[in-house]
């Protein structure tokens, strides 16, 4: 395993021996383990009886559990709770509310098996992304306490020349929305509701409908950490009962969202429509993004990143690589090897060693794939198409599948999947491809594989990106050490697991 994002603690080996784990997460794969949940209120579990089935991704006939959709009551009781709650929350010490952080990161070590197995079940992800998951839930959590602890639990001394004597303290805001993505459904969901909590805001949380159980148990654990229950409430459910509420409502101080970049601009006008004061929005959206390959690069190091940037996660994450920009004069040379890689692609079941690439996950994702698929089957010449296994029926598979296109141009809106498209270029012709990436308005991740470094530092003043990666793949930022998050279309900043993104959840205050 790739051991980049070790936070499981010592006490975790997984290289080591990893059947004694495995074990443990296949205790909670079975069909008699069934997950139910329902939205979490002042730390009661409303049964509303708007209760849906959660389809496992791999094999529909499977499910994962049920969760209870919330209703109107539900959403406006949440609100009214946090509101109540904030000025004691907030007055607490940050240090105290790191603590709670702290602790969540160890319940979610101590229960790494359990959210494993809702990562296979309920997201389709496969070992390695489950591991990935868990791991960068943990990390959200230590470095976002660590942060609070340095940032947020003394007032900063200004020096002052006119000899006046002044501090600021970094406090919460109020009432906090965070609505959070099926793709990273325990980290990015984690994530955005640690950060909002440890800087003093009370919170309302509205999970992916597709993967509300994995953040039932989160909310669970959260409030096991010492999060008071009436600070923070898990609101599951709709766009329409949950997602406009907990936007428009006039005492909603700030939102934290990760998504598409369409529903981020509905938020943004949801949130002026109200007339009141403007509050932070923290959006985290989506991406055309490229990797620029020139003819001094080393192929075989190309194949392997490129064929992880953009299959890993079956292509479902806004960091994947969407578009292969290679030099001319090796695209020869790096086709035929990216067509041999992919045919080595294991799809399958995501709770097995031997997959690389598990199912996408819906009916609606997989239709939308698919369907550009045929279209592009038509306009562009195709690569290579990973083999689906004979069960794929059975679940929403998308075969792994490449096409080479005469230009990006023939690309509308980001597919959010495991399609990747190549285009040639001439060497002469780069600063013009930069131009037209940074013209598609996104600008989260690029990638660059080159040898001479004039040509990585001309990509990297020119591109406009919030994620460069160079000579590597551009997928798996790593909190704390790869701050991530987007500039233009791809999202407003700050960059999540970065030194400065809690600072947009707060308000700044002369004491
Ligand atoms: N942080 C993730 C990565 O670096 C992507 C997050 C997302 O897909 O929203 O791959």
């Amino acid at each position: 395993f790739d051991d980049r994002k070790n936070s499981f603690g010592p006490n975790i080996e997984i290289e080591s021996d990893w059947t004694p784990f495995k074990a443990k997460i296949d205790a909670f794969m079975g069909q008699d383990t069934q997950w139910r949940a329902f939205p979490i209120v002042g730390g009661e579990k409303v049964e509303t009886g708007h209760t849906h089935a959660v389809l496992s991704p791999y094999d529909h006939s499977e499910s994962a559990g049920q969760i209870d959709w919330a209703d109107t009551a539900t959403v406006t009781k949440a609100i009214d709770l946090a509101e109540a709650a904030f000025p004691a929350w907030s007055a607490r010490p940050a240090t105290e509310r790191a603590d709670c952080l702290d602790k969540m990161a160890d319940l979610m070590e101590e229960n790494y098996a359990e959210l494993m197995a809702l990562c296979h079940r309920e997201a389709g992800k496969t070992i390695q992304d489950s591991i990935d998951e868990v791991r960068e839930a943990v990390d959200f959590c230590r470095y976002y306490a660590q942060q609070a602890r340095s940032h947020f639990a003394t007032a900063t001394p200004y020096t002052d020349f006119l000899g006046q004597e002044k501090h600021a303290t970094l406090n919460g805001r109020g009432v906090f929305t965070c609505i959070s993505p099926w793709n990273f459904p325990l980290a990015i969901f984690t994530g955005q509701v640690v950060a909002a909590l440890v800087v003093g805001n009370t919170v309302v949380a509205k999970p992916a409908e597709q993967t509300s159980l994995i953040a039932f148990r989160a909310i669970e654990l959260m409030h096991q950490a010492g999060i008071p229950t009436d600070v923070l409430h898990l609101l599951p459910g709709d766009g329409a009962t949950v997602g406009a509420p907990i936007t428009s409502d006039k005492r909603i101080a700030g939102l934290a969202f990760t998504g598409s970049t369409g529903t981020a601009q509905l938020i943004n006008r949801t949130l002026a429509a109200r007339g009141v004061a403007p509050v932070p929005v923290i959006a985290e959206t989506g991406g055309q993004n490229a990797m620029l390959v020139d003819s001094t690069s080393l192929p075989e190091q190309v194949v392997r990143d490129a064929v992880r940037s953009a299959f890993a996660s079956a292509g479902q994450r806004c960091s994947a690589l969407r578009v292969l920009f290679v030099q001319e004069d090796i695209a020869n040379r790096v086709i035929p090897m990216i067509k041999g890689a992919m045919q080595e692609q294991s799809v399958g079941l995501p709770y097995l060693h031997s997959t690389d690439v598990g199912p996408v996950i819906d009916k609606k994702a997989q239709t939308m794939l698919l369907e550009h698929i045929e279209h592009m089957t038509k306009d562009a010449k195709l690569i290579a198409q990973a083999a689906l296994p004979s069960f794929a029926d059975k679940g929403t598979y998308v075969a792994p599948t490449a096409f080479e296109i005469a230009s990006i141009d023939q690309l509308t809106d980001e597919k959010f999947g495991p399609i990747l498209h190549v285009v040639r270029y001439k060497a002469r012709d780069l600063d013009k491809i930069i131009d037209t990436i940074n013209h598609s308005g996104f600008g989260l991740t690029l990638g660059v594989h080159s040898r001479n470094e004039t040509t990585c530092a001309r990509i990297a003043s020119r591109a406009r990106v919030g994620n460069l990666y160079i000579n590597r793949d551009q997928v798996g930022a790593v909190v704390g050490v790869q701050p991530f998050g987007g500039q233009g279309l791809s999202g407003t900043g700050p960059k999540a697991g970065g030194p400065h993104y809690l600072q947009r959840f707060a308000i700044e205050q002369d004491l």
